[in-house]
């Protein structure tokens, strides 16, 4: 029998236990700077030196943690259905936890792209984190995070959409629903479609019917994923 399809979709807050700070945390790396000032493209434009240092701290950061628990249940569940994970998080994480299809919305921190060429993209190793504004690729152009900024189209948006409308359930995980067009994905999962919702400060989403909300820690809640996903 053909595995169910499965669509998990993340947000910071799966990864809040690896220690990376989520968007509202207070004493976070976004409170030290203004967010329009490092994820926007009117920032970037205006002083990309700033928002090199800033991603390259966050690559720094990025390569001290691990995969929590619940990365690593997700992956687990390929082993029972058919899986593709949807997340708002630069990190790759999901990836190293054992994830193997992973659709990155807004973009992914261990990656450039050229200035020019938007298709010439370049992943960073361990020994090649930092990047500034005078870096250059090897046709002599200039860098920028491979992220999307505020203030630009996501241009992963439609196949996500795709994804979602296939599924036979749709875990969302430590999201606050906030962030916009990514939140809108909850739109399109099928009627008949079974959707839960993991985090620790849920969002309201009553307004779309049937979704089994489960408050508490992602990390924590992962042994019983399975079960909750199972449950008729
Ligand atoms: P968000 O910061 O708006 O919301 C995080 C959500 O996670 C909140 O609803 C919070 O209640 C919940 N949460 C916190 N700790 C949790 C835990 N241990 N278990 C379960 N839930 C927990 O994040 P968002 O919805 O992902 O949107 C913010 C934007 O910031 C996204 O665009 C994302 O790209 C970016 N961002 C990414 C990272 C990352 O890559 N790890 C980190 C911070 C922000």
């Amino acid at each position: 029998m053909a595995k169910k399809r499965l669509v998990v979709f993340t947000g910071a807050g799966v990864s809040a236990e690896s220690g990376i700070s989520t968007f509202r945390d207070a004493g976070g790396l976004w409170d030290k700077y203004p967010v329009m000032q490092v994820a926007s493209a009117d920032g970037f434009a205006r002083d990309p030196a700033l928002v090199h240092q800033f991603y390259n701290m966050r690559r720094k950061e990025l390569l001290g943690v691990e995969p929590n628990a619940a990365h690593r249940a997700i992956a687990e569940l390929e082993a029972t259905y058919d899986v593709d994970v949807i997340t708002q998080n630069v990190d790759n994480l999901h990836e190293r936890g054992g994830s193997t299809r992973v659709l990155h919305l807004h973009g992914e921190l261990m990656k450039v792209r050229s200035l020019r060429d938007e298709s010439r993209i370049y992943e960073l190793t361990e020994g090649n984190l930092m990047v500034d504004e005078n870096s250059r690729d090897e046709y002599g152009d200039g860098l920028r995070p491979h992220i999307v900024f505020f203030q630009e189209d996501v241009p992963m948006f439609e196949r996500a959409i795709e994804l979602v409308r296939s599924c036979d359930i749709f875990l969302i995980i430590g999201t606050s629903l906030n962030v916009y067009p990514a939140a809108g994905l909850l739109v399109y999962p099928p009627k008949i479609a079974k959707i839960i919702y993991i985090d620790t400060n849920p969002a309201k989403v009553d307004w779309r019917a049937g979704i089994k909300v489960v408050a508490g820690k992602a990390a924590e809640i992962a042994p019983t994923i399975a079960d909750l996903l199972a449950e008729e």
